[in-house]
């Protein structure tokens, strides 16, 4: 509770974002395109627009629409036309496919294109952008190929009946994306919902979703019938409120913050509906004294320091059998003395964080470690020449630090490695499961029995052994438990959180 009033103030304190007119660079801000409704951009009922920020500089550089209720109510009208009586209601699985292969091959063209915008907007390094488009298009090719292959059963039943399970689309459902990884989060949330058929209204988030904006488009141009997808920019408390709460979305896909969850799970109670959420987490790494460490610390490393720690599934706690640990400390801190943060074009380890709210977050964490005297063991460094304006932080490695230290604890959503002693496996197991979160873990032994011992207590919704990626591989299913959330995305599991099942039984007699 401390840390969201935190988050609060913050928030209101932040400085604002640069004017373009009074900087060096010249170039026109893009206007805002409008709500994407029925294939083609309208202007949105509000005449306000929301700036977009380059993280690297604070300067505005595009606008969006502002969408409010009057928006979403269109484009939830829309869809569900499309759904209940349009040509994409009656789309048949082989050709939902083909469609969606066609948008992975779009992406694919365009992915350069893509890749700058997503940098641009996020601060990510290029390199990492142009991996997000290649993730980004298999969403839609593995979820293409999938479209015609979701069969329902027969049961035994009494004599004279004959009864038949089919999966069903939902019907129009909500997609509130957010600005970590927006690309890749609108593949993993929209393809599989376009494969099973649904109608989809999407609300990227106001801090970075121009990459939302082309997106809709290819798939506009891939022959996707109108209807089938709206997007609703805008901001959060506004277009997503409406979205989340409007009586004719049948379904409601959130990957966000736990604060912002609820409100959705509240919404989606009140209308009945269900949803998944995706709400981050504190995921730790569980390394062994028997650990190969030249495999397991480079992957540590990386991991945390990846899109400037901004990853749900990032591995932000390094719990370390004691015998070596002061070997693993030595390991983690000349890899984090060697890594630098720089803008995009300059491709180096990581960006900036998305904003100056996030920026605050960051540093509010490094002056509290600071304050509780928790060790500093290295710092990385921002590279010389960056915009002062810019968004960046300096990615630090923490230990020991105390296990109920709110470093140790909550999630910071930026670069910072916090490493943590253990006695044995069964502290190693208590201190994994120690905090709120159980999105993702690692445990690095060579010994088979006890990873696999390890795996089965620890309350993740993915646990990699020896290895570790960040919200793993796309075949993968993927999703949270305790307070990092429910419901699963990624692999063939997201097919059926996005449709639902009916039985029907036949009498013949
Ligand atoms: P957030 O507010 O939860 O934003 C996530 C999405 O929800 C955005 O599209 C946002 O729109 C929308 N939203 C915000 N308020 C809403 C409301 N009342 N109703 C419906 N939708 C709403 O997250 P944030 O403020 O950007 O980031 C805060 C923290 O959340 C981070 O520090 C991090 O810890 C966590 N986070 C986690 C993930 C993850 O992958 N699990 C991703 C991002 C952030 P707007 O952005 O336009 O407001
Ligand atoms: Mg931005």
């Amino acid at each position: 509770m401390a840390a969201n009033i935190e988050r609060m103030s913050m928030a209101q304190a932040v400085p604002a974002p640069r004017a373009f007119a009074g900087a060096a660079q010249s170039f026109a801000v893009q206007p805002a395109k409008g709500v994407f409704i029925e294939n083609r951009w309208r202007p949105a009922h509000s005449q306000n627009a929301v700036d977009v920020v380059d993280p690297a500089t604070g300067i505005v550089f595009a606008q969006i629409a502002d969408c409010g209720r009057e928006d979403v109510n269109a484009a939830v009208a829309a869809a569900r036309r499309a759904f209940d009586q349009g040509a994409w209601g009656r789309t048949r699985p082989t050709d939902r496919g083909r469609m969606l292969a066609r948008v992975a091959e779009l992406i694919a063209r365009h992915a350069e294109e893509l890749a700058v915008i997503e940098a641009r907007d996020t601060g990510k390094p290029l390199s990492l952008a142009r991996g997000d488009m290649v993730a980004t298009a298999r969403y839609f090719e593995y979820y293409g190929g999938a479209a015609d292959k979701v069969h329902g059963d027969t049961i035994p039943y009494l004599p004279g009946f004959f009864v038949a399970t089919e999966r069903e689309a939902h019907g129009v459902t909500a997609h509130i994306i957010p600005w970590n990884y927006p690309a890749q989060m609108f593949g993993r949330t929209v393809a599989p919902a376009l494969a099973m058929g649904n109608a989809c209204v999407i609300k990227p988030a106001e801090d970075a979703c121009l990459s939302a904006h082309r997106l809709v488009e290819l798939i506009a141009e891939a022959g996707f019938p109108e209807g089938a997808v709206a997007l609703v920019p805008g901001r959060g408390e506004t277009a997503g409120a409406a979205l989340s709460g409007h009586p004719q979305i049948d379904f409601i896909s959130f990957t966000g913050s736990p604060e912002v969850g609820a409100l959705i799970q509240i919404a989606a109670a009140k209308n009945h509906v269900g949803c998944t959420l995706e709400l981050g987490g504190k995921s730790p790494h569980v390394l062994f004294a028997d650990a190969d460490l030249d495999e397991a610390l480079p992957i540590i490393g990386k991991g945390i320091v990846m899109n400037a720690g901004q990853t749900c599934s990032a591995g932000s706690r390094v719990l370390v059998e004691r015998a070596i640990y002061d070997k693993v400390a030595a390991g983690l801190a000349a890899y984090f003395t060697g890594v630098r943060a720089g803008s995009p074009e300059m491709d180096l380890d990581l960006g900036p964080v998305i904003n100056a709210a996030q920026k605050k977050r960051v540093e509010t964490f490094r002056a509290r470690a600071k304050a509780d005297g928790i060790p500093l063991l290295a710092e990385g460094s921002i590279a010389p020449g960056v915009d002062p304006a810019g968004y960046f932080v300096t990615p630090s490695l923490y230990g020991p630090v105390p296990r109920d230290n709110d470093l140790a604890c909550e999630e910071v959503f930026g670069p910072l490695l916090v490493l943590i002693p253990f006695e044995d496996e069964a502290d190693a197991i208590r201190l994994a499961n120690g905090t709120d979160y159980g999105l993702m873990a690692a445990v690095w032994t060579r010994d088979g029995n006890r990873a696999l011992r390890v795996s089965r207590r620890i309350r993740a919704g993915q646990v990699y052994v020896n290895g570790f990626g960040a919200g793993g591989g796309i075949e993968l299913p993927f999703g949270g438990m305790k307070k990092s959330g429910h419901g699963r995305e990624k692999g063939l599991e997201a097919l059926l959180e996005f449709s639902t099942l009916k039985t029907i039984i036949l009498r013949h007699g």
